[in-house]
């Protein structure tokens, strides 16, 4: 079985499209989504569609809990409850019910996924070091191999060990083989902020065990040009270029 794993698009309708082309040739059986398909991007409804003609299989982020009343935008910086308002006022009453609907995690065989952490999903937690990692494998099933998360836009791979609960895998462009349980996170589609401007998103082989996360040049220029003429804030505009 192969997965394909998207998160955080983030209303990026460029970065959707090159990203659900780029896994046409992968031959992926299970497309998952991980929450956070719109705020800060300036095509929440039309990435809705992809997604809900893509795949059954998606969760809820922060940004489509706020984006329908769901959470508080005192807990998102100046920017963001910027950008979250404007996609309240333009989401279409179809895309604010599919939103609403969406649960909290996904559970397939030996997969788990979450858009922050399995610990506490509904508190959306930042998880950026293996410090913070470590706990978060007591929190599901041993038998669950691997669990994906999304949330902090930054690619990364966590190990569980006996010795110190959990270590970084490092990443590079070939696949990981993982033997230990781990936790996964997919990086960001739409809104990268780990230095590297081009939409990341993973595909995990179950018969050979291999994680790999990978990456795809955009029309980033075509977004950020919609975002200009849309009002919405510069700084988000800008920080694609940057993937920052
Ligand atoms: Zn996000």
């Amino acid at each position: 079985m192969r997965y394909g794993i998207l998160s955080d698009v983030h209303g990026n309708l460029e970065a959707l499209d090159a990203t659900i082309e780029a896994l046409t040739s992968d031959r992926i059986d299970v497309f998952v989504c991980l929450g956070d398909i719109v705020g800060y991007g300036p095509d929440p409804n039309e990435c809705l569609e992809r997604i809900w003609s893509l795949t059954s299989e998606v969760i809820a982020g922060n940004h489509d809990h706020a984006a329908v009343g769901r959470l508080d935008l005192a807990t998102f910086n100046h920017n963001a409850a910027e950008a979250a308002l404007w996609t309240m006022q333009r989401l279409t009453r179809t895309g604010r019910h599919y939103l609403s609907e969406l649960p909290l995690t996904f559970r397939h065989g030996e997969v788990l996924a979450v858009h922050a952490a399995p610990s506490h999903p509904e508190r959306w937690p930042y998880l950026l070091s293996p410090e913070q990692v470590a706990s978060e494998f007591r929190s599901f099933p041993e038998d669950t191999r691997v669990c994906f998360v999304g949330h902090t836009h930054t690619p990364a791979f966590f190990e569980h060990t006996h010795e110190t609960g959990c270590r970084r895998v490092r990443l590079s462009d070939r696949p990981v083989r993982f033997e230990r349980r781990c936790i996964v996170n997919a990086g960001s589609v739409g809104q990268p902020r780990d230095g590297d401007p081009r939409a990341a998103y993973v595909v995990y082989d179950t018969d050979t065990g291999e994680i790999e996360i990978k990456r795809v040049c955009y029309d980033l220029q075509t977004t950020q040009k919609k975002m200009r003429r849309a009002g919405l804030p510069e700084m988000l505009a800008a920080r694609l270029g940057q993937g920052r």
